[in-house]
């Protein structure tokens, strides 16, 4: 049985020499399988690609992509489950915060048949900035109230899977792919590894504030059109509060005949501003989904791969 491990790279020269001799590690101590490492240069600009080529030519277990520019970790990923042959797939971080000593017990899981997916979960978030955490956890808890399927909180993208739950991953071809959302959606059985949030081995997190937001947006408008039905059914309040004033107002106006108009209007400004904003806010909603039925109509290709050595 064959199993890849594949590793998204995105300037992780420092990291990689301590990333090869883990897995080095696990490869010789499951000698009862043979393994393939899947290694994909996300446009890196510092020596990534040198790095790889070197382990390559000392190892002829290591296959790599190298895309033409920065594609983004989700692009390497998809990248990375295209090429795989293996029997059984993983998915790995390059800076060993997905510890590759957790593969052992995950290939065991399926050996046991518990599982036909093996994920792995970080139970604290130590080390990482606080205020990361404290959106993380946000966007955890408001993702899983909108969407149908359950995305777990410190879920990471380290997991070990059957090559059936690899082939239905790659059958969700939509180009914006939010992989999270994507694992949650193709079912299968899962189980859950827990442990400690482990500091990145050498070179720094490539996640900046305005990134993760991106990916937060990313992943909830790619699942879900709760925020559309959010607009209509805000849409639809105001409104009839507003039928209802006028009513009020002509009833005040014409039967009981009372004016007092100029009073009323820094109220009248607040209610404008504030439907004003609301209406905004649909219409940045909508753009958001028109955005993406655009992108998808492109059908343009997740990545591009200047450079390949891979056996598919
Ligand atoms: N990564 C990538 N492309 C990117 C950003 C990140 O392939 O545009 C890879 C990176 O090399 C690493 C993994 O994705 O192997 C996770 O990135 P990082 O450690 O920076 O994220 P964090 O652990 O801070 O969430
Ligand atoms: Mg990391």
């Amino acid at each position: 049985m064959l199993i890849s491990l594949i590793v998204p790279c995105y300037n992780e020269e420092e990291a990689l020499p301590f990333l090869y001799d883990a897995v080095c590690k696990v490869a010789s101590d499951e000698s009862s399988y043979d393994f393939e490492f899947i290694m994909i240069d996300d446009g890196s600009r510092d020596r990534t690609l040198e790095v790889i080529k070197g382990l390559r030519g000392k190892d002829d277990r290591v296959k790599f992509i190298s895309f033409s520019r920065n594609f983004g970790k989700e692009a390497a990923m998809y990248a990375g489950l295209q090429k795989s042959k293996g029997d059984l797939v993983a998915i790995l971080d390059a800076d060993m915060q997905d510890p590759p000593s957790l593969i052992p017990d995950m290939i065991r899981s399926i050996e046991n048949d518990e599982a036909d997916i093996v994920a792995a979960r970080r139970v604290s978030r130590e080390g990482e900035p606080r205020i990361r955490s404290f959106f993380a956890r946000k966007f955890y808890k408001i993702i899983n109230r909108m969407i149908e399927v359950e995305i777990a909180d410190g879920a990471r993208d380290f997991r070990l899977m059957k090559r059936k739950v690899v082939d239905a991953i790659l059958s969700v071809s939509e180009r914006q792919r939010f992989s999270k959302g994507i694992f949650a959606w193709v079912g299968f059985r899962t189980k859950w590894i827990e442990h400690k949030n482990v500091e990145r081995v050498a070179g720094e997190t490539k996640w900046s504030f305005w990134k993760l937001f991106k990916y937060a947006v990313d992943g909830i408008v790619s699942f879900t059109v709760a925020p559309l039905r959010f607009a209509t059914y805000a849409g639809f309040f105001f409104a009839t509060a507003g039928f209802v004033y006028l009513i009020y107002y002509f009833i005040r106006a014409i039967i009981l005949r009372i004016y007092n108009d100029v009073p009323g209007y820094p109220s009248l400004l607040c209610f404008i501003l504030f439907i004003g904003g609301l209406i905004l806010m649909a219409l940045g909603m909508l753009g958001e989904y028109i955005g993406r039925t655009f992108i998808e109509v492109k059908q343009r290709p997740v990545y591009i791969a200047a450079e390949e050595e891979t056996d598919a």
